[in-house]
């Protein structure tokens, strides 16, 4: 064991007994490289956060720039930051007229813990409806809202008055009652393997929140600055929610994430009580200025429409008779299989092979593909070409098993 992989262990806190232990070196555009020079295609975005690729020039730039003016000034809303205005101001250009006001946050759950706050604040109400299989993140409010049983059991007592709904189903509507604060929902969802909803499911979600005065809140966190093959995924369904949450391909590689609603909702939390949501470091002015670069890198070479060519283009790719189940919204991708172990055997042979793909909080079948959105067709090309192999490999390992059975 290497001197760094044993600090690594022991130092550094670990989330599970297997972590992938590549010790990283450098990263650029659609690859990370390790210390021994091995170069790996990243066909996951460090999980949908490098969308315009690692350390975009434009990006490092602006985060160089505004490192010569300053860092950590204030905590956040009290001082008159540039990267902040024009990043919020630039947001709300591009976004619906009801959604003018960023309050800005450091990570996915700390935007959905706002929300969620946001949302009792607004209607004087407590419950919340959430869906079941959902991922909206770990801390306690967020953990309370996720649908994944498995990841809360040690963490009780969490949130109450959350209730569960199917996603996609219209019937579980009628749990949303006068009651509601809010409805907090991926609108495409992705831990529990890229479960895109019907164009009817989420209309009559936005009517059914409209008729009980509930609020609701789309979490696009994973699926936002276009990954989806629009900027933000509700684009692709016309609904409108009361709050977005966006976070992770956000800053281009820095740490931000957003809850955003009307400046009329978002006033609420200046008063009763006065400073009803702080945070030391939200709106960092680095990571803003990180931020807007991304943001203006993703328009300005109109990076979201390539996104469902690619998209389309992968999927021939990699097309093998041994996968179950392709389910997909512009780049990203659940592949489905017969078994986890299959599953296992894929990701671990292609990481192996220098291809990074991963695995799904709630969807053991299937693993998960994200790449940059701005990933060269070559490129693109090579990382498909190594899936199929891998995917071929094992399909074939199993047949002969259960031939020789
Ligand atoms: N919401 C969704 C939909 C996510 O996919 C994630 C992370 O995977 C989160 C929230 C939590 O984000 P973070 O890890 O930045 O707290």
């Amino acid at each position: 064991m290497s001197s760094a992989e044993s600090i690594f262990l022991k130092h550094v806190a670990q989330t599970s007994p297997f972590p992938l232990k590549i010790e990283v070196s450098k990263a650029v555009g659609s690859y990370i490289y390790d210390k021994e020079g091995k170069d790996y295609l990243d066909f996951i975005s460090g999980i949908a956060v490098t969308n315009i690729g690692h350390r975009h020039p434009y990006v490092v730039n602006a985060i160089k720039s505004q490192l010569d003016d300053y860092m950590h000034v204030m905590a956040y809303g009290e001082f008159i930051q540039t990267p902040q205005n024009r990043l919020a101001e630039k947001l709300a250009s591009v976004l619906p007229p009801t959604l003018s006001t960023s309050y800005f946050v450091n990570s996915g759950t700390e935007a959905n813990e706002g929300a969620l706050k946001l949302a009792k604040r607004i209607t004087g109400r407590t419950g919340i409806v959430s869906c079941k299989k959902s991922y909206h993140g770990s801390t306690h409010g967020s953990l309370s809202v996720s649908g994944n049983e498995v990841k809360k059991y040690a963490f009780r007592p969490l949130l109450p008055d959350v209730h569960f709904i199917e996603f996609n189903n219209t019937e579980d509507l009628k749990l949303i009652t006068d009651e509601t604060a809010c409805v907090i929902i991926e609108p495409i969802q992705g831990d529990a393997g890229v479960r895109i909803p019907s164009q009817n499911y989420l209309q009559a979600l936005r009517d059914r929140c409209t008729k009980k005065g509930a609020l609701l809140i789309f979490d696009e966190v994973q699926t936002g600055f276009g990954r989806t093959g629009k900027l933000f995924a509700f684009e692709h369904f016309n609904v409108v929610p009361d709050i977005l949450t966006v976070a992770k391909a956000m800053g281009g590689g820095m740490p931000v994430g957003a809850f955003i609603s009307s400046q009329e909702n978002m006033s609420l939390l200046t008063h009763g009580p006065m400073l009803g949501h702080i945070t030391t470091f939200g709106g960092h002015p680095v990571n803003c200025a990180a931020a807007l670069a991304n943001l203006e890198v993703i328009l300005d070479e109109n990076l979201v429409d390539g996104v469902e060519e690619k998209g389309q283009l992968i999927e021939e790719l990699i097309s093998h008779p041994a996968i179950k189940e392709i389910r997909r919204k512009g780049l990203m991708f659940a592949i489905e299989f017969d078994s986890p172990e299959r599953v296992q055997n894929i990701v671990e042979t292609c990481i192996s092979e220098g291809v990074i793909t991963f695995w799904f909080l709630s969807c053991p079948e299937s693993f998960r593909l994200a790449p940059p959105i701005n990933i060269s067709e070559s490129d693109l090309r090579k990382g498909c070409e190594i899936i199929r192999k891998a995917i071929a490999q094992h399909a074939w390992i199993q047949q002969e098993r259960s031939s020789q059975k």
